[in-house]
């Protein structure tokens, strides 16, 4: 008997649906083929093993018991519905945190980015002397007075505009 032809023997012997004839040859073959063997004790462990997680048989009256359970759940009942309606709103309450949050992080930059004049020299390395420096380079004196004048007043008036 070849060792394909025993693979079947062997699924079939397991149901016992073996002739009497058919389990002496594989008996036979299985003695002197290591094979086979092998193959016997595999299939004998996923058998085995499916036996054990069979599932266990319900107690009498099971489905008696369950069918008013199921019923009395079925009844409306404000309080789950809303209970119901929550855990759905949770991911949606979440998603809404992070957006706010996210605007938050995206617009508060924004804001920073008008500096006042101290923060703007800071930051940005400008010369505060820059303007003093150039009105001082003026050749003529009156004229270097003058402009400091203005300068001195435009800082004083916050609409940037020339006093009379
Ligand atoms: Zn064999």
């Amino acid at each position: 008997m070849k060792c394909k032809k025993v693979e079947r023997f062997l699924l079939r012997s397991f149901d016992e649906l073996l002739k009497e004839q058919e389990k002496n040859e594989l008996k036979k073959h299985l003695e002197s083929c290591a094979l086979c063997q092998t193959r016997r004790e595999e299939y004998q462990g996923i058998l085995d093993a499916l036996k054990e997680n069979d599932f266990p048989v319900p107690k009498p009256n099971f489905w008696e018991r369950l069918k008013p359970k199921l019923e009395e759940k079925k009844k409306y009942d404000p309080w789950s519905l809303w209970k119901q309606w929550a855990i759905r709103a949770i991911p949606a309450s979440m998603l809404l945190v992070i957006l706010f949050a996210a605007i938050l992080i995206l617009f508060i930059p924004l804001q920073k980015e008008e500096l006042s004049e101290s923060e703007d020299l800071l930051l940005r390395n400008l010369d505060p002397l820059q303007e003093t420096t150039i009105l001082l380079g003026e050749e003529k004196v009156e004229d270097k007075n003058m402009m400091l004048i203005f300068t001195a007043m435009e800082e004083k008036n916050s609409t940037g505009r020339y006093l009379p």
